[in-house]
């Protein structure tokens, strides 16, 4: 579920480290990661804001998803978490 989220924000530009966080982020979230990959990604989260917010976001998207009963998100909501992620 979580990497369905994370597909609306690829962008084409990005340093590849940051593809690399973004991309695993699900995995990363979900503790899905080997330990070598789960340490490369806190360790660029740890200097890279704009990654370390996303991830931050997306994480308490999905926690706040998982607490809500409905099935769906609203459906702008997407368009919502991503401009709220890009004004950061
Ligand atoms: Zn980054």
């Amino acid at each position: 579920m979580v990497s369905r989220i994370a597909g609306f924000f690829r962008r084409n530009d990005m340093d590849p480290d940051c593809t690399e966080a973004r991309e695993s982020s699900s995995d990363f979230l979900d503790e899905d990661l080997d330990e070598s990959m789960a340490s490369r990604i806190s360790e660029h989260l740890g200097r890279c804001g704009p990654c370390n917010s996303f991830i931050q976001t997306m994480k308490a998207t999905v926690a706040l998803l998982r607490a809500t009963p409905q099935e769906k998100a609203p459906p702008n909501f997407a368009e919502r978490l991503k401009k709220r992620i890009e004004e950061d």
